[in-house]
């Protein structure tokens, strides 16, 4: 279990801007108050796409760009896809993992997500739900490498054996492979407006 107050402020002390909320419905809420007339990029994410349907609703404002499935262009490749959405205005993702120091971890397998929320835009969201929150980075690191991934491996089919067998990493060679990269966030880049948006319940893998 994590201090919420103590957790804000330990993302605050590494230069993010922080919220919490709730539900996912309110965070979205808040996220579309603040993201008007832009150019949006997703960073593939079952919290932010799929459970609290931003890029719907930020549509309605905002021009998105995302290349995960159903909003990738049909006569786009996901790497052209993921080219679009490499300098926009605003990026939205989430995290793998999250220290109570608050330090933040990303495992990638093409690099767009993580590479785009390094560097390219004015403002990034991250935008997670309290179960990625961990005691140390050490177990923020093992929760994105034994949980959030092989969850994510199973959700997108992919035939790794952490898909098959369960919910823990092989370090696989297999072709289908999703973790070539992990990315920690020691502190908020510099020359990028950073926000973390914290959900007071489960949320993604
Ligand atoms: S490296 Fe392979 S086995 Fe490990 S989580 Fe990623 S896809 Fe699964």
């Amino acid at each position: 279990m994590y201090d919420k107050d103590q957790f804000l402020k330990a993302l605050e002390n590494k230069g993010y801007t922080a919220h919490w909320f709730a539900t996912g419905e309110e965070a979205a809420d808040y996220v579309c108050s603040q993201v008007k007339g832009c150019t949006v990029g997703f960073g593939g994410s079952k919290t932010v796409i799929d459970e609290l349907g931003l890029v719907d609703k930020l549509a309605e404002n905002n021009a998105c760009f995302c290349p995960e499935k159903p909003y990738r262009p049909e006569e786009k490749t996901f790497n052209e896809a993921a080219l679009d959405t490499l300098r926009t205005d605003v990026f939205l993702l989430s995290v793998n993992g999250a220290a109570v120091d608050g330090t933040l971890v990303n495992i990638d397998g093409t690099g767009n997500r993580a590479g785009s929320s390094l560097f390219g835009h004015r403002k990034v969201f991250f935008i997670f739900g309290e179960n990625k929150i961990m005691p140390t980075l050490d177990e923020a690191v093992a929760r994105a490498r034994n949980v959030a991934s092989p969850r994510n491996a199973a959700f997108l089919e992919c035939k790794t054996p952490c898909a098959v067998k369960g919910e823990k990493c092989f370090d696989c060679k297999s072709p289908d492979r999703i973790c070539n990269a992990m990315v920690i966030y020691m502190h908020a880049m510099e020359g990028t407006e950073m926000e973390a948006v914290v959900i007071g319940e489960p949320h993604g893998f």
